[in-house]
């Protein structure tokens, strides 16, 4: 049995994978000149490490972890403690520090940590968006599920100050690309779950070298090794229907190939554009239109002296960067002789059609309101990266736009981080999820066996578990004793 895979990113490459694994004959065409689609990085002129965008990994990414452990690469993870640096203006810095203590009381402590220095916003106001936020810990699956109708904003808006979202907003827009008002509350509560439901959750990871460095040759390395292909700069231009099947697919617009199964691990612009009409006339393929585009930028900027000796993730406000980390100290072996500084510049609609000295001229001012130090260091060099950026905006009510990997045409299959799934809303987890969750429909589809790759996060967290029922019984006993006492007072 012959299988096409198209698009060699992180999904596509993981399900070529799995695909060998069963027997299956796999070809894989990529489009592009690298591998890895947006989790890649490639060396300058200069011979400089430019990743795609900084990217974190974590614990709760357990298909990811075992996907690595499996190709051997897992070391590639480098995990830092649990601390997020808030960079505010004037060089004060606040802390979300995470100390090793069962949920949820490891989260609590973080947030007080972060509070008695964190200047944005009123301390009572953040404290009021604890509220809700916490309030997602009682919470059914479904209550969360139905929280896919409003935004992040409007679901801390009901029971809170809008103003104490201020400190989740870099994460918010470091995860999703979108900013609170705008990014369904579901998938955000999701992310806070995580975190605040398990003390070894929090923890961040980096990738020890380029980002495709870690990965992306020991995936090559095995596909070969299992007898697959793997090519580069072949686009697929069309895909061709017949009765309800896929026919064939047509390489840079000249070749045709033909297979048995047919998998897009492209993103769902592309595919959009190269299917044919008819497939329009079905929902499934409609819901792609639903896609919108959350913009981003990473820019690199090399300085000539230590900025900082922070070796986890910033966060800031009121930037045009969100996300950010200095990379001379996650990876001093590559980066040596001062600061170097990957930042995601994120949402990104309002800045992504300006120019890159216009781009780097307003961070460099905003960086240096943020790190005095950076007033009198010279840059070496920067970069801004626009190549693979993006993701999907994960507003309210997409949910159910996102597609299930069994498409209703009998030989063709969808992956990637935007297809269904409930890990998150997008990035490498849901990548590799959603691979291993196609090659299991393939395999009951195709072959009749019944595999199970996929495996879930599951905290085991004692104190969170009792947490609901604590409440119910509390609740209850506070009704019986205000039932007692009115009687009492009815008696007398
Ligand atoms: C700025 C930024 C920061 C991020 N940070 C994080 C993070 O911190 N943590 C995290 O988990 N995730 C993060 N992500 C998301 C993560 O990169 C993606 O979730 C993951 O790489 C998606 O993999 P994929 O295979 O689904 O899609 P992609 O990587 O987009 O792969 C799709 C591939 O298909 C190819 N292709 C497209 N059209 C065609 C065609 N017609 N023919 C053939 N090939 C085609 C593309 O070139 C690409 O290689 C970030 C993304 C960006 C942009």
């Amino acid at each position: 049995m012959k299988a096409i895979v198209m698009g060699g990113g992180m999904s596509g490459l993981a399900t070529a994978i799995n695909l060998l694994d069963l027997g299956i004959d796999v070809s894989l065409y990529e489009a592009d000149e690298i591998f890895g689609g947006r989790a890649s990085s490639w060396l300058d002129e200069d011979g400089d490490m430019i990743d795609n965008a900084l990217h974190v990994f974590f614990p709760y990414y357990v298909n990811l972890v075992e996907f690595f452990k499996k190709m051997g690469i897992y070391e590639n993870i480098i995990w830092k403690p649990t601390e997020f640096y808030y960079a505010q203006p004037g060089g004060k810095q606040a802390v979300l520090k995470f100390i090793d203590l069962p949920a949820p009381f490891h989260a609590m402590y973080a947030y007080a940590h972060m509070l008695k220095d964190y200047k944005n916003v009123p301390l009572w106001k953040v404290l009021s968006a604890a509220i809700p936020l916490g309030s997602g810990l009682l919470m059914s699956k479904e209550k969360v599920d139905e929280l896919d109708k409003i935004s992040m904003a409007t679901f801390v808006h009901k029971y809170a100050f809008l103003d104490g979202l201020k400190p989740m907003e870099p994460g918010i827009n470091g995860l999703t690309f979108t900013p609170s008002y705008a990014v369904s509350a579901k998938v955000m509560l999701n992310w806070v779950l995580k975190v605040m439901g398990s003390a070894q959750t929090a923890r961040v990871g980096f990738a020890n070298g380029g980002l495709g460095d870690i990965w992306v040759d020991n995936c090559l390395g095995y596909i070969k090794e299992h007898g697959g292909k793997a090519t580069l700069k072949k686009a697929v231009t069309s895909i061709n229907i017949e009765n309800r099947k896929v026919k064939n697919i047509v390489l840079n617009d000249s070749d045709k190939e033909e297979a048995d199964i047919y998998i897009s691990a492209i993103s769902p612009y592309s595919l959009r554009k190269i299917l044919p009409d008819e497939c329009y006339s079905l929902l499934y393929f409609r819901d792609l239109w639903h896609f919108q585009h959350a913009p981003s930028l990473s820019l690199q900027i090399w300085f000539d002296k230590k900025l900082t000796d922070v070796d986890v993730t910033f966060f800031s406000n009121d930037c045009i960067f969100n996300t950010y980390a200095d990379l001379s100290n996650v990876l001093p072996q590559i980066f040596k002789g001062g600061s170097m500084f990957e930042m995601v510049l994120t949402p990104a609609d309002h800045i992504v059609g300006l120019p890159d000295q216009v781009i780097f001229d307003t961070a460099i001012e905003q960086i240096k309101e943020l790190f005095p130090s950076a007033r009198d260091a010279g840059i070496r060099k920067w970069k801004v990266v626009r190549e693979r950026q993006g993701v999907y905006r994960p507003h309210p009510g997409m949910e159910e736009h996102r597609p299930f990997q069994r498409s209703p045409y009998d030989n063709f299959y969808i992956t990637g981080d935007y297809t269904k799934t409930h890990v998150s809303s997008g990035g490498m987890e849901a990548a590799i999820w959603t691979a291993n969750k196609t090659a299991e429909l393939i395999a009951a589809d195709k072959l009749g066996k019944q595999i199970s790759l996929n495996i879930e996060f599951e905290p085991n967290e004692p104190f969170i578990k009792l947490m609901k029922p604590a409440l119910i019984a509390g609740s209850a006993g506070a009704a019986l004793w205000a039932v007692a006492l009115a009687k009492k007072k009815l008696k007398k």
